[in-house]
Protein backbone atom coordinates (compact mmCIF):
# COMPACT_ATOMS: atom_id res chain seq x y z
CA UNK A 1 0.00 0.00 0.00
CA UNK A 2 1.37 3.34 -0.84
CA UNK A 3 1.60 6.19 1.68
CA UNK A 4 -1.49 7.98 0.42
CA UNK A 5 -3.80 4.43 0.63
CA UNK A 6 -2.44 4.13 4.12
CA UNK A 7 -3.39 7.75 5.07
CA UNK A 8 -6.64 7.32 3.23
CA UNK A 9 -7.83 4.51 4.74
CA UNK A 10 -7.20 5.83 8.46
CA UNK A 11 -7.98 9.19 7.87
CA UNK A 12 -10.85 9.29 4.97
CA UNK A 13 -13.96 8.47 5.65
CA UNK A 14 -14.89 5.00 3.25
CA UNK A 15 -17.38 6.15 1.01
CA UNK A 16 -15.01 5.44 -2.07
CA UNK A 17 -14.30 2.43 -3.87
CA UNK A 18 -11.10 4.08 -5.03
CA UNK A 19 -8.95 2.61 -7.48
CA UNK A 20 -6.01 1.55 -7.18
CA UNK A 21 -4.35 4.52 -9.04
CA UNK A 22 -2.85 8.34 -7.95
CA UNK A 23 -2.06 10.43 -10.40
CA UNK A 24 0.44 12.98 -10.04
CA UNK A 25 0.01 15.23 -12.51
CA UNK A 26 -1.77 15.92 -16.12
CA UNK A 27 -1.61 17.84 -19.22
CA UNK A 28 -4.76 18.13 -21.67
CA UNK A 29 -6.14 14.72 -21.54
CA UNK A 30 -2.88 12.92 -20.33
CA UNK A 31 -2.77 12.01 -16.78
CA UNK A 32 0.93 10.38 -14.74
CA UNK A 33 0.85 8.31 -11.96
CA UNK A 34 2.52 7.93 -9.00
CA UNK A 35 5.13 5.21 -10.84
CA UNK A 36 5.62 7.91 -13.66
CA UNK A 37 3.01 5.72 -15.66
CA UNK A 38 0.89 7.27 -18.22
CA UNK A 39 -3.09 7.37 -19.38
CA UNK A 40 -5.31 8.93 -21.54
CA UNK A 41 -7.87 10.34 -19.49
CA UNK A 42 -11.44 9.64 -21.16
CA UNK A 43 -13.26 10.66 -17.70
CA UNK A 44 -12.23 13.99 -17.50
CA UNK A 45 -12.56 13.62 -14.12
CA UNK A 46 -16.35 12.65 -14.38
CA UNK A 47 -16.97 15.61 -17.22
CA UNK A 48 -15.06 18.11 -14.91
CA UNK A 49 -11.59 19.39 -16.51
CA UNK A 50 -13.86 20.17 -19.47
CA UNK A 51 -10.64 22.20 -20.93
CA UNK A 52 -8.20 19.38 -20.18
CA UNK A 53 -5.46 19.44 -17.24
CA UNK A 54 -3.47 21.80 -15.87
CA UNK A 55 -5.12 24.40 -18.81
CA UNK A 56 -2.36 27.23 -18.84
CA UNK A 57 -4.98 30.07 -19.62
CA UNK A 58 -7.18 28.92 -16.84
CA UNK A 59 -4.49 28.60 -14.45
CA UNK A 60 -3.35 31.96 -15.33
CA UNK A 61 -6.48 33.63 -14.87
CA UNK A 62 -7.22 32.47 -11.34
CA UNK A 63 -3.95 32.63 -10.16
CA UNK A 64 -3.84 36.39 -11.17
CA UNK A 65 -6.93 36.64 -9.74
CA UNK A 66 -6.17 34.70 -6.06
CA UNK A 67 -3.14 37.04 -6.21
CA UNK A 68 -5.62 39.91 -5.53
CA UNK A 69 -8.63 38.36 -3.72
CA UNK A 70 -9.90 34.99 -3.57
CA UNK A 71 -13.57 35.27 -1.38
CA UNK A 72 -14.99 38.79 0.20
CA UNK A 73 -18.48 37.24 0.47
CA UNK A 74 -22.27 37.69 -1.58
CA UNK A 75 -22.58 40.62 1.29
CA UNK A 76 -20.25 42.77 -1.51
CA UNK A 77 -20.21 43.02 -5.34
CA UNK A 78 -18.14 40.33 -7.37
CA UNK A 79 -16.60 41.50 -10.39
CA UNK A 80 -16.15 38.31 -11.60
CA UNK A 81 -19.38 36.35 -10.71
CA UNK A 82 -21.40 38.94 -12.96
CA UNK A 83 -19.05 38.61 -16.08
CA UNK A 84 -19.73 34.66 -15.52
CA UNK A 85 -23.11 35.64 -15.27
CA UNK A 86 -23.12 37.49 -18.32
CA UNK A 87 -21.33 35.17 -19.86
CA UNK A 88 -23.67 32.55 -19.26
CA UNK A 89 -26.94 33.69 -20.22
CA UNK A 90 -25.48 35.58 -23.46
CA UNK A 91 -23.51 32.02 -24.62
CA UNK A 92 -27.07 30.21 -23.91
CA UNK A 93 -29.49 32.78 -25.64
CA UNK A 94 -32.21 32.35 -22.97
CA UNK A 95 -33.51 35.36 -21.26
CA UNK A 96 -32.34 34.35 -17.68
CA UNK A 97 -30.46 35.23 -14.51
CA UNK A 98 -27.84 33.15 -12.54
CA UNK A 99 -27.43 32.11 -8.63
CA UNK A 100 -23.91 30.70 -7.80
CA UNK A 101 -23.50 27.55 -5.64
CA UNK A 102 -20.78 25.32 -5.18
CA UNK A 103 -22.35 21.84 -7.05
CA UNK A 104 -24.74 20.12 -8.76
CA UNK A 105 -26.67 19.06 -5.86
CA UNK A 106 -26.55 22.77 -4.93
CA UNK A 107 -27.43 23.76 -8.23
CA UNK A 108 -30.40 21.63 -8.34
CA UNK A 109 -31.77 22.35 -4.32
CA UNK A 110 -31.91 26.27 -5.60
CA UNK A 111 -33.47 24.85 -8.71
CA UNK A 112 -35.95 23.13 -6.20
CA UNK A 113 -36.50 25.69 -4.16
CA UNK A 114 -37.45 28.07 -6.84
CA UNK A 115 -39.82 25.68 -7.86
CA UNK A 116 -41.37 25.31 -4.50
CA UNK A 117 -42.09 28.86 -3.98
CA UNK A 118 -43.09 29.48 -7.18
CA UNK A 119 -45.85 26.59 -7.06
CA UNK A 120 -46.38 27.95 -3.20
CA UNK A 121 -47.25 31.63 -4.68
CA UNK A 122 -49.02 30.76 -8.02
CA UNK A 123 -51.94 28.61 -8.11
CA UNK A 124 -55.32 28.34 -5.67
CA UNK A 125 -53.40 25.74 -3.59
CA UNK A 126 -49.80 25.15 -2.63
CA UNK A 127 -48.28 23.69 -5.16
CA UNK A 128 -44.89 21.53 -3.96
CA UNK A 129 -44.85 18.20 -5.94
CA UNK A 130 -41.85 17.44 -8.41
CA UNK A 131 -41.89 14.62 -10.75
CA UNK A 132 -38.71 13.07 -11.94
CA UNK A 133 -37.23 10.21 -13.85
CA UNK A 134 -36.59 6.70 -13.02
CA UNK A 135 -32.36 6.54 -13.56
CA UNK A 136 -32.38 9.79 -13.16
CA UNK A 137 -29.49 11.41 -10.53
CA UNK A 138 -29.53 14.87 -8.98
CA UNK A 139 -27.03 14.65 -6.36
CA UNK A 140 -26.54 13.43 -2.75
CA UNK A 141 -27.98 15.94 -0.04
CA UNK A 142 -30.95 14.67 1.82
CA UNK A 143 -33.11 16.50 -0.60
CA UNK A 144 -31.57 15.84 -4.12
CA UNK A 145 -30.94 12.37 -3.36
CA UNK A 146 -35.07 11.88 -2.74
CA UNK A 147 -35.08 13.97 -6.39
CA UNK A 148 -33.29 11.08 -7.61
CA UNK A 149 -35.31 8.38 -9.21
CA UNK A 150 -33.33 4.84 -7.66
CA UNK A 151 -35.41 3.31 -4.97
CA UNK A 152 -31.43 1.72 -3.81
CA UNK A 153 -30.30 4.98 -2.95
CA UNK A 154 -33.20 6.02 -0.54
CA UNK A 155 -32.54 2.89 1.83
CA UNK A 156 -30.99 5.33 4.74
CA UNK A 157 -31.25 8.68 5.53
CA UNK A 158 -35.10 9.52 5.51
CA UNK A 159 -37.27 10.85 6.59
CA UNK A 160 -37.21 12.72 3.38
CA UNK A 161 -38.70 15.63 1.88
CA UNK A 162 -42.06 14.85 0.51
CA UNK A 163 -43.54 15.35 -2.93
CA UNK A 164 -40.91 13.67 -5.35
CA UNK A 165 -43.12 11.61 -7.99
CA UNK A 166 -40.88 9.57 -10.23
CA UNK A 167 -42.41 8.84 -13.75
CA UNK A 168 -40.64 5.87 -15.97
CA UNK A 169 -40.80 7.50 -18.79
CA UNK A 170 -40.99 10.99 -20.61
CA UNK A 171 -44.15 10.20 -22.05
CA UNK A 172 -45.42 8.53 -18.34
CA UNK A 173 -45.28 11.96 -17.11
CA UNK A 174 -48.56 13.94 -17.98
CA UNK A 175 -50.52 10.83 -16.16
CA UNK A 176 -48.71 12.01 -12.84
CA UNK A 177 -49.60 15.99 -12.99
CA UNK A 178 -51.87 17.28 -10.26
CA UNK A 179 -53.21 20.28 -8.91
CA UNK A 180 -50.29 19.72 -6.52
CA UNK A 181 -47.17 18.96 -9.35
CA UNK A 182 -45.06 22.53 -9.53
CA UNK A 183 -42.28 21.17 -11.74
CA UNK A 184 -40.54 18.46 -13.59
CA UNK A 185 -37.04 17.88 -13.17
CA UNK A 186 -35.09 16.04 -16.10
CA UNK A 187 -31.99 15.32 -17.65
CA UNK A 188 -31.92 15.44 -21.18
CA UNK A 189 -29.04 13.00 -21.47
CA UNK A 190 -29.00 10.83 -18.11
CA UNK A 191 -25.47 10.55 -17.01
CA UNK A 192 -25.16 8.32 -14.51
CA UNK A 193 -28.39 6.71 -15.39
CA UNK A 194 -26.09 5.14 -18.11
CA UNK A 195 -26.06 7.72 -20.73
CA UNK A 196 -29.72 7.64 -22.11
CA UNK A 197 -30.66 10.49 -24.27
CA UNK A 198 -34.47 11.16 -24.24
CA UNK A 199 -36.28 11.58 -27.31
CA UNK A 200 -36.49 15.09 -28.85
CA UNK A 201 -40.23 14.93 -29.90
CA UNK A 202 -41.34 13.66 -26.61
CA UNK A 203 -39.48 16.28 -24.72
CA UNK A 204 -40.31 18.90 -27.13
CA UNK A 205 -44.25 17.99 -26.40
CA UNK A 206 -43.68 17.53 -22.39
CA UNK A 207 -42.12 20.91 -22.21
CA UNK A 208 -45.00 22.33 -24.24
CA UNK A 209 -47.97 20.68 -22.14
CA UNK A 210 -45.95 21.50 -19.19
CA UNK A 211 -46.31 25.56 -20.55
CA UNK A 212 -49.79 25.15 -20.65
CA UNK A 213 -50.34 23.70 -16.96
CA UNK A 214 -48.63 26.15 -15.80
CA UNK A 215 -46.05 23.75 -14.28
CA UNK A 216 -42.30 24.81 -14.64
CA UNK A 217 -39.76 22.54 -16.47
CA UNK A 218 -36.28 22.60 -14.45
CA UNK A 219 -33.89 20.98 -17.06
CA UNK A 220 -30.44 19.29 -15.15
CA UNK A 221 -27.74 20.22 -16.95
CA UNK A 222 -24.84 19.53 -13.95
CA UNK A 223 -23.61 16.93 -16.49
CA UNK A 224 -24.93 18.01 -20.40
CA UNK A 225 -23.99 21.23 -19.84
CA UNK A 226 -21.41 23.56 -21.05
CA UNK A 227 -20.69 22.19 -24.07
CA UNK A 228 -20.58 18.57 -23.44
CA UNK A 229 -23.22 17.65 -26.00
CA UNK A 230 -21.74 19.87 -28.58
CA UNK A 231 -23.80 23.00 -28.00
CA UNK A 232 -23.57 24.90 -25.03
CA UNK A 233 -26.48 23.51 -23.48
CA UNK A 234 -28.20 20.23 -24.47
CA UNK A 235 -31.77 22.37 -23.93
CA UNK A 236 -30.65 23.86 -27.48
CA UNK A 237 -29.82 20.50 -29.18
CA UNK A 238 -33.63 19.30 -28.09
CA UNK A 239 -34.80 23.13 -28.74
CA UNK A 240 -36.45 23.55 -25.40
CA UNK A 241 -37.01 26.61 -23.52
CA UNK A 242 -36.81 25.23 -19.68
CA UNK A 243 -37.71 27.59 -16.97
CA UNK A 244 -34.72 26.76 -14.85
CA UNK A 245 -31.34 25.07 -15.53
CA UNK A 246 -28.74 23.92 -13.72
CA UNK A 247 -24.78 23.57 -14.40
CA UNK A 248 -21.85 22.57 -12.47
CA UNK A 249 -19.31 19.84 -13.29
CA UNK A 250 -17.66 20.95 -16.19
CA UNK A 251 -18.19 24.89 -15.36
CA UNK A 252 -15.03 25.90 -13.53
CA UNK A 253 -12.70 23.70 -15.12
CA UNK A 254 -12.05 21.63 -11.65
CA UNK A 255 -12.68 24.43 -9.31
CA UNK A 256 -16.02 23.77 -7.18
CA UNK A 257 -19.19 25.75 -8.88
CA UNK A 258 -22.87 25.32 -9.44
CA UNK A 259 -25.40 27.57 -11.03
CA UNK A 260 -28.79 27.67 -11.33
CA UNK A 261 -30.19 29.93 -14.30
CA UNK A 262 -33.74 30.56 -14.43
CA UNK A 263 -36.33 32.90 -16.44
CA UNK A 264 -38.38 33.53 -13.32
CA UNK A 265 -36.32 36.48 -11.65
CA UNK A 266 -38.45 37.63 -9.38
CA UNK A 267 -39.44 34.82 -7.45
CA UNK A 268 -36.61 34.72 -4.83
CA UNK A 269 -35.85 38.00 -3.22
CA UNK A 270 -33.10 38.91 -0.93
CA UNK A 271 -32.56 36.49 2.22
CA UNK A 272 -34.43 33.89 0.45
CA UNK A 273 -31.74 31.86 -0.24
CA UNK A 274 -27.59 32.12 -0.54
CA UNK A 275 -24.33 30.69 -0.21
CA UNK A 276 -21.25 31.35 1.18
CA UNK A 277 -18.72 30.04 -1.02
CA UNK A 278 -21.04 30.44 -4.56
CA UNK A 279 -19.38 32.58 -7.15
CA UNK A 280 -16.58 33.81 -4.77
CA UNK A 281 -13.72 35.44 -7.17
CA UNK A 282 -11.95 32.02 -7.48
CA UNK A 283 -15.15 30.29 -9.29
CA UNK A 284 -16.15 32.34 -11.09
CA UNK A 285 -12.64 33.64 -12.31
CA UNK A 286 -12.43 30.13 -13.61
CA UNK A 287 -15.78 29.82 -15.25
CA UNK A 288 -15.04 32.76 -17.31
CA UNK A 289 -11.63 31.57 -18.60
CA UNK A 290 -13.49 27.91 -19.20
CA UNK A 291 -16.32 29.61 -21.05
CA UNK A 292 -13.62 32.17 -23.01
CA UNK A 293 -11.79 28.74 -24.19
CA UNK A 294 -15.02 26.48 -25.02
CA UNK A 295 -16.89 29.71 -26.92
CA UNK A 296 -13.33 29.94 -29.10
CA UNK A 297 -13.66 26.22 -30.15
CA UNK A 298 -17.30 26.09 -30.69
CA UNK A 299 -16.69 29.46 -33.10
CA UNK A 300 -13.53 27.74 -34.99
CA UNK A 301 -15.13 24.66 -35.81
CA UNK A 302 -12.65 22.89 -33.39
CA UNK A 303 -15.21 21.46 -31.08
CA UNK A 304 -16.71 20.35 -33.78
CA UNK A 305 -14.18 18.39 -35.21
CA UNK A 306 -13.13 16.33 -32.30
CA UNK A 307 -16.50 15.55 -31.45
CA UNK A 308 -16.53 13.94 -34.92
CA UNK A 309 -12.94 12.38 -34.63
CA UNK A 310 -13.80 10.85 -31.23
CA UNK A 311 -17.21 9.35 -32.50
CA UNK A 312 -15.53 7.92 -35.40
CA UNK A 313 -12.63 5.92 -33.30
CA UNK A 314 -15.68 4.91 -31.12
CA UNK A 315 -17.44 3.60 -33.61
CA UNK A 316 -15.10 1.51 -35.09
CA UNK A 317 -14.51 0.11 -31.67
CA UNK A 318 -17.67 -0.54 -31.42
CA UNK A 319 -18.08 -2.32 -34.75
CA UNK A 320 -15.36 -4.42 -33.75
CA UNK A 321 -16.27 -5.58 -30.61
CA UNK A 322 -20.05 -6.60 -31.16
CA UNK A 323 -19.14 -9.62 -29.07
CA UNK A 324 -19.15 -7.51 -25.81
CA UNK A 325 -21.52 -4.14 -27.04
CA UNK A 326 -24.85 -4.50 -28.03
CA UNK A 327 -25.38 -0.11 -28.76
CA UNK A 328 -23.63 2.88 -28.89
CA UNK A 329 -25.39 5.94 -27.05
CA UNK A 330 -24.98 8.97 -26.29
CA UNK A 331 -24.36 12.54 -27.91
CA UNK A 332 -21.41 14.73 -28.61
CA UNK A 333 -18.63 14.20 -26.15
CA UNK A 334 -20.80 12.43 -23.73
CA UNK A 335 -21.15 8.61 -25.10
CA UNK A 336 -21.25 5.00 -24.05
CA UNK A 337 -21.68 1.77 -24.88
CA UNK A 338 -23.91 -1.09 -23.89
CA UNK A 339 -22.43 -4.14 -22.66
CA UNK A 340 -24.02 -7.57 -22.43
CA UNK A 341 -23.39 -7.89 -18.74
CA UNK A 342 -21.96 -5.70 -16.09
CA UNK A 343 -19.18 -8.13 -14.80
CA UNK A 344 -17.31 -7.53 -18.28
CA UNK A 345 -18.20 -4.31 -18.37
CA UNK A 346 -15.86 -4.19 -14.85
CA UNK A 347 -13.47 -6.44 -16.28
CA UNK A 348 -12.97 -3.64 -19.29
CA UNK A 349 -12.42 -1.21 -17.06
CA UNK A 350 -9.87 -2.32 -14.60
CA UNK A 351 -8.42 -3.77 -18.16
CA UNK A 352 -8.17 -0.55 -19.51
CA UNK A 353 -6.61 1.40 -16.47
CA UNK A 354 -3.88 -1.66 -17.08
CA UNK A 355 -3.12 -0.34 -20.27
CA UNK A 356 -3.14 3.12 -19.69
CA UNK A 357 -6.76 4.73 -20.27
CA UNK A 358 -9.19 5.66 -18.07
CA UNK A 359 -13.09 4.88 -18.93
CA UNK A 360 -16.06 5.15 -16.85
CA UNK A 361 -19.32 3.26 -15.76
CA UNK A 362 -22.59 4.60 -15.96
CA UNK A 363 -25.76 2.32 -14.71
CA UNK A 364 -25.38 -0.89 -14.83
CA UNK A 365 -24.36 -1.74 -18.39
CA UNK A 366 -22.50 0.93 -19.84
CA UNK A 367 -19.03 1.74 -20.69
CA UNK A 368 -19.18 5.98 -20.26
CA UNK A 369 -17.20 8.08 -22.23
CA UNK A 370 -16.63 11.54 -20.76
CA UNK A 371 -13.34 12.92 -22.27
CA UNK A 372 -12.04 16.64 -22.04
CA UNK A 373 -13.78 18.70 -24.50
CA UNK A 374 -9.99 19.75 -25.97
CA UNK A 375 -8.73 16.08 -26.27
CA UNK A 376 -6.42 15.69 -29.20
CA UNK A 377 -6.22 13.57 -32.45
CA UNK A 378 -3.42 11.98 -31.05
CA UNK A 379 -4.96 11.37 -27.39
CA UNK A 380 -8.18 9.73 -28.94
CA UNK A 381 -5.87 7.57 -31.00
CA UNK A 382 -3.56 6.76 -28.16
CA UNK A 383 -6.48 5.99 -25.81
CA UNK A 384 -7.92 3.94 -28.34
CA UNK A 385 -5.07 1.62 -29.07
CA UNK A 386 -4.86 1.00 -25.25
CA UNK A 387 -8.79 0.33 -24.74
CA UNK A 388 -8.30 -2.45 -27.96
CA UNK A 389 -5.68 -3.74 -25.79
CA UNK A 390 -7.79 -3.63 -23.03
CA UNK A 391 -10.69 -6.03 -24.33
CA UNK A 392 -8.33 -8.10 -27.11
CA UNK A 393 -8.12 -10.94 -24.35
CA UNK A 394 -12.00 -10.73 -23.32
C1 LIG B 1 -22.95 14.88 -11.07
C2 LIG B 1 -24.37 15.24 -11.18
C3 LIG B 1 -25.07 15.86 -10.12
C4 LIG B 1 -24.44 16.09 -8.78
O1 LIG B 1 -23.37 16.99 -8.82
P1 LIG B 1 -22.42 17.17 -7.54
O2 LIG B 1 -21.49 18.27 -7.95
O3 LIG B 1 -21.74 15.86 -7.30
O4 LIG B 1 -23.29 17.56 -6.41
C5 LIG B 1 -26.38 16.23 -10.33
N1 LIG B 1 -26.99 16.01 -11.51
C6 LIG B 1 -26.37 15.42 -12.54
C7 LIG B 1 -27.09 15.21 -13.82
C8 LIG B 1 -25.04 15.01 -12.41
O5 LIG B 1 -24.44 14.38 -13.43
Amino acid sequence: MSNTQELDKKYVLPTYARADVEFVSGENATLVDSNGKKYIDFTSGIGVVSVGHANKLVNEAICKQISNLTHTSNLYNIAPQAKAAQKIVDTSGYEMQCFFGNSGAEANEGAIKIARKYGEINGEVKRYKIITLQHSFHGRTITTVKATGQAEMHNYFGPFPDGFVYADTISDIEGLLDSHTTAVMIELVQGEGGVQPQDKKEVQALAKLLKSKNILLIVDEVQTGVYRTGKFLASQVYEIEPDIITLAKGLGGGVPIGVVMTSLKDVLSAGDHGSTFGGNFLSSTAACSVLDILNELKRNGELQNTIECFNEKLDIFFKENKKLFTKKVGIGLMCGLRTKDGDILNKIISNAKDEGVMVLKAGKNTLRFLPPLTITKEEIDEGFNSINRAVSSL
